[in-house]
């Protein structure tokens, strides 16, 4: 399963997005494919520690809520991380299944749980933040 790329022509007259988001029966099938490794490497190559595993299985089971909730615990901006962020490098090109069998796609599911969260009205948590710093 690979994210359709608009066509140029239609790109070229917006600032949207050069691929299609995923909705949510693919993200939670893209989700799905994910074995949850005991020692997962997507993890511990992310430079944030993401805990990737675990909302890729919140979408596999469909709970955005909760997915929304984890991927926004140790990322500031997750919507940005998940189009920004060099994943064949690092969570994707670490991953297991990155050994012949595809990677899951966890950029493109990450941009798909802020987007959806966002639409449903989720926001993130800023707890223990006492500054008043900007
Ligand atoms: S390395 Fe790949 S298969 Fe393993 S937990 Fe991470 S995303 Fe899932």
């Amino acid at each position: 399963m690979t994210l359709q790329k608009r066509l140029v022509v239609e790109r070229t007259k917006d600032f949207g997005e050069i691929y299609e988001v995923f909705n949510l029966d693919d993200a939670s099938t893209q989700s799905d494919r994910c074995i949850q490794c005991g020692d997962p490497f997507c993890l511990n190559k992310c430079p944030l520690h993401n805990y990737i595993p675990q909302w890729l299985k919140s979408i596999a089971e469909k709970d955005l809520e909760f997915a929304f909730k984890l991927s926004n615990e140790p990322s500031p901006f997750p919507e940005v991380m998940g189009r920004i962020c060099p994943h064949d490098r690092l969570c994707e090109g670490d991953c297991t299944l990155n050994d012949g069998h595809g990677a899951i796609t966890i950029g493109s599911i990450e941009t798909h749980i802020t987007e959806e969260g966002f639409k449903a009205g989720l926001t993130p948590d800023f707890p223990g933040i006492t500054s008043d710093k900007k």
